[in-house]
């Protein structure tokens, strides 16, 4: 395969924000862009989307990952205004009130989603709540892979098998522990953040990474940081000191706020996105 056809397989990875007000990540290849969760405004997505050079119109498809409101506020409006294909799995769209077939196309557990013939989709179901939730791996044709993994309480044997393939990670970093134990929040919530339903700690994140890390892995970028129990140099001191110096990649922090960067799959720097 010649170099210019393989840089047409690339895979670009933009979050356009991650937290508890709102998460949305784009996969985009050279003629196929899909979303992972749509928890902004309708407004914010269109205007994040464009932030980063893209569309809205162009969407082929929505992925959610489960029902919480910040991951799929506006996903049927929006697949619908831009005619997209909204995905989700059975659970979330009942909960969601979206009629299969006629609204979104459900899938099963591990079971692939082929996009297009350059994008294909992963779920993996993960611990959360009282959610059906699920980590996505997107593999994009020549055997490279990205992961996008936020809202679990703790990894599974399964997702910690699928990551170790992965050029790309994107996983939550959600709390501190300590901030989390002497914050503010009532006991019952503090429980249910560091339960097995709740959220990743920085500790937890950088244990399985350090578990994961391999001559593979070019780039992470943490999210879903708490904005009360976290810090973004907490999470990144946490984390980078987990996996030592075996990890030669970059390492980047994705906020509530739009993009700011993208990382590629083939390359371990990431790019600045110019806001105009
Ligand atoms: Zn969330
Ligand atoms: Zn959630």
């Amino acid at each position: 395969m010649s170099s210019v056809a393989s840089y047409a397989m690339g895979m670009e990875i933009i979050h356009l924000g991650s937290g508890s007000s709102g998460n949305s990540t784009l996969l985009r290849s050279d003629e196929t862009s899909v979303l992972i969760d749509c928890g902004f405004s309708l407004k914010q997505m269109e205007s994040r989307l464009r932030m980063a050079g893209v569309e809205p119109t162009s969407i082929d498809g929505v992925l959610v990952t489960h029902h919480h409101s910040d991951h799929s506020k506006t996903a049927l409006r929006a697949s619908k205004n831009w005619d997209a294909v909204l995905y989700s799995n059975l659970e979330t769209a009942t909960r969601m009130g979206w009629e299969p077939i006629v609204e979104c196309r459900t899938f099963g557990a591990l079971e692939r989603i082929v996009v297009s013939d350059e994008i294909s989709l992963l779920p993996i179901p993960v611990p959360h709540d009282d959610a059906d939730n699920v980590a996505v791996i997107a593999s994009n044709g020549d055997g490279r892979r990205a992961a996008v993994v936020t809202d679990l309480g703790e990894l599974t044997a399964d997702l910690m098998r699928h990551l170790s393939g992965c050029s790309h990670i994107s996983i939550e970093a959600n709390y501190d522990h300590d901030r989390l134990m002497s914050g503010p929040y009532p006991e019952v919530l503090k429980r249910r953040i560091s339960g097995r339903g709740g959220h990743l700690s920085n500790a937890q994140t950088g244990d399985a990474l350090s578990e994961i890390v391999n001559n593979n892995l070019e780039s992470v970028v943490l999210c879903h940081l708490s904005e009360r129990n976290n810090a973004p140099h907490l999470a990144e001191s946490e984390v980078l000191m987990s996996m030592e110096e075996r990890f030669s990649g970059s390492i980047g922090i994705s906020l509530q706020s739009g993009p700011e960067f993208s990382n590629w799959l083939g390359q371990s720097e990431p790019e600045r996105i110019s806001s105009l």
